[in-house]
């Protein structure tokens, strides 16, 4: 039945990120197909209103504040996971900052840092935390979220710090892959375009940035955060079981020009 690999009933998922925005569509796809949700996010108050709007649909969640970029946090944070929830299948490192718009000459020190912190090196403790149980359990499967602006330069805005994490990302997972992919644990990475989140809102204070934006976008439009979950739950499900190391664009066309 190849409706049957998509069902991911009594999985474990643990999103990071996942209190908002992309990553809280993300829990919202995984649950509707039978996963247990585990939020994971830096703000306690977005983490607990992710959880309440996953419960107020009718599914199960819980909610921690970890903060990515504390290796010794996220290891810690993963071994309580595994002790309360007895196995995690499911990894999807989300969380992620933009801090978009300054040129790459006037680049602060603090700016580059905590962006290639947040998007670079706290995908890598989730990976490496979550990836060892994964490998001692036998499987698993893992997504990390990248961004088109791993493989362009966006513009109107300046983002050089943004846009090299994200291809770092992609590289990462491809080499994660390699390492796991003969013993059960499949690295995967999903590359969105413009979505409509918190992190884009930028755009309402910049006059003409969204015309440019959809302008250079073929499809003439923003993404929504349902329209990555749905690619993201396919490429956590069985149903990608010959899928490991890849980047998967979902940019409605950007890259195509
Ligand atoms: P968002 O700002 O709405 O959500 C990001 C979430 O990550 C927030 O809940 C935030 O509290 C959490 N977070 C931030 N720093 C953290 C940390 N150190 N530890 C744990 N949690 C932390 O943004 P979004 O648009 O939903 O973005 C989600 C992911 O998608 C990011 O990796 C982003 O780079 C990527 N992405 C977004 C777009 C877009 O246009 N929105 C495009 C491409 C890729």
């Amino acid at each position: 039945m190849f409706s049957q690999k998509l069902r991911l009933d009594g999985r474990v998922a643990v999103v990071t990120g996942g209190g908002r925005g992309i990553g809280l569509a993300i829990g919202e796809a995984l649950a509707e197909f039978g996963a247990r949700i585990v939020i994971a996010d830096i703000d306690a108050e977005i983490a607990e209103a992710g959880r309440e709007a996953l419960r107020a649909k009718g599914f199960e969640a819980s909610a921690h504040v970890l903060d990515v970029t504390k290796p010794q946090e996220v290891e810690a944070f993963a071994r309580r996971v595994v002790e309360a929830e007895g196995r995690v299948h499911i990894l999807v490192a989300n969380a992620g900052i933009a801090l978009s718009g300054v040129a790459a000459e006037d680049t602060e020190d603090e700016r580059w840092l905590q962006v290639n912190d947040v998007n670079y090196n706290g995908v890598f403790w989730c990976n490496r935390a979550f990836g060892r149980h994964m490998l001692g359990a036998g499987g698993g499967a893992i997504v990390n979220i990248g961004s088109m602006s791993g493989y362009i330069s966006n513009r109107p805005q300046k983002q050089t710090y943004y846009n090299a994490s994200k291809a770092a990302v992609h590289q990462m997972t491809s080499s994660l892959a390699a390492e796991w992919a003969d013993r059960g644990v499949r690295v995967n990475a999903v590359a969105p375009t413009y979505i409509e989140t918190e992190m884009t809102r930028y755009r309402d204070g910049n006059d003409g940035m969204l015309d440019v934006w959809l302008r250079d976008t073929p499809m003439h439009r923003m993404g929504q955060p349902h329209e990555i979950a749905s690619v993201v739950h396919f490429l956590a499900s069985d149903a990608s079981s010959l899928m490991t190391g890849t980047t998967v664009l979902a940019d409605a066309g950007f890259t195509c020009w």
